[in-house]
């Protein structure tokens, strides 16, 4: 049989054998889901099978009807799908996000297959942290994939924006971060440093907070923004969507020093264009060094990369004698820009 173990359909990624999209871009039969980003994790698929984290921040992002079926799975629990094999393993990306392995026959060959989904190998303290399980084909996302792209130690950031709190008492640090991981991460790193004041948080990041701290993840005294509250917080720090940064809910605090937390500000430019005052290189996705490294530690001789910058670390690979091929995969992109952010597409 020459049939492959998965193939690429306008939906996504198909298994054939197993009967089952992996993040699917439209509706299907089954969705097996990486995690709860909105590229990742789209409502109105039939059956879905996911962490039971992830499918906790479905139903909170997409409402407890967002599919008909749901079943949780354990990470390293092997579940039998049709004729293949599959499980979740920690992918350091959000909490509950996970590389599916998928094991079955492929052009007739037994074959170990993950799909890596979005994944970073920087300590995160709200979610488990990145596994290397060994396969034959390794599927990643290439969103930083230049040499370029180098992410520094996250609590070195993380000393810049306490450095600037104290040197300017008497403004309010304005810190934009995704409302689902990078809030949690900053509020979780800010705590390791030492930052003992209540951490602000606008109305859009606190109900995934809430979520986190029922997980067992704990962030000391946060305290929800109100509108009257706004002109008294000179010398807080206060969490929001990064669209908040630049919008008029921003000017009500006192002269706001606005932060941005995102890979992107490794760009000055992208600073600069969305006039960040403090930007701080703070990623949930793995750098050029981490791409590459984590290829090598999977032991795979095949590489497929679903989106990003996929020429460069298509052609890495092939230089390193691995197969290689981009997939020009469409609907994946910088997560919650373009849902949170309008139509800005930032990938
Ligand atoms: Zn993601
Ligand atoms: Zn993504």
């Amino acid at each position: 049989m020459s049939s492959p173990l998965l193939a690429l359909t306008p939906e996504g990624l198909f298994c054939p054998a197993g009967g089952f999209h992996i993040d699917p871009v439209r509706p299907v039969a089954r969705a097996l889901i990486t995690h709860g980003h909105s590229d990742h994790a789209r409502p109105g698929h039939h059956a879905v099978l996911a962490t039971d984290e992830t499918l906790g921040i479905m139903a909170i992002r997409c409402g407890e009807t967002f599919a008909r079926e749901k079943q949780a799975a354990s990470y390293g629990e092997a579940i039998q799908l049709g004729d293949v094999r599959v499980s979740f393993h920690p992918a350091g990306h959000v909490l509950g996000s996970a590389q599916i392995l998928i094991q079955g026959k492929h052009h007739g060959r037994q074959t170990r297959i993950v799909i890596s989904g979005d994944y970073k190998r920087q300590r995160d303290p709200t979610c488990l942290p990145f596994e290397v399980v060994r396969c034959d084909i390794f599927i990643t996302e290439a969103t930083f994939g230049l040499p370029v792209f180098r992410h520094p130690d996250t609590r070195h950031e993380m000393e810049r924006l306490l450095a600037s709190h104290k040197l300017f008492p008497e403004r309010t640090h304005l810190v934009g971060a995704y409302s689902l991981g990078k809030a949690q991460r900053v509020a979780a790193i800010l705590r390791e440093t030492g930052y003992d004041r209540p951490i602000y948080l606008h109305g859009a990041v606190d109900r995934l907070m809430e979520f986190y701290r029922t997980r067992g993840i704990d962030f000391g005294e946060l305290r929800k923004v109100s509108a009257s509250d706004r002109s008294k917080l000179a010398g807080e720090i206060v969490l929001c969507p990064p669209s908040a940064i630049s919008d008029l809910w921003s000017r009500k605090f006192p002269e706001p020093v606005a932060a941005f937390a995102s890979g992107w500000m490794r760009i000055r430019a992208r600073a600069r264009q969305r006039g960040v005052e403090l930007p701080l290189v703070i990623s949930d996705h793995a750098d050029w060094d981490d791409l590459t490294a984590t290829i090598i530690e999977t032991g795979c001789s095949e590489v497929w990369v679903t989106h990003g910058e996929a020429d460069a670390l298509v052609h890495w690979a092939q230089t390193r004698q691995l197969r290689a091929q981009p997939l020009h995969m469409l609907g994946y992109g910088d997560e919650e820009e373009t849902t949170e952010d309008g139509a800005e597409a930032m990938s």
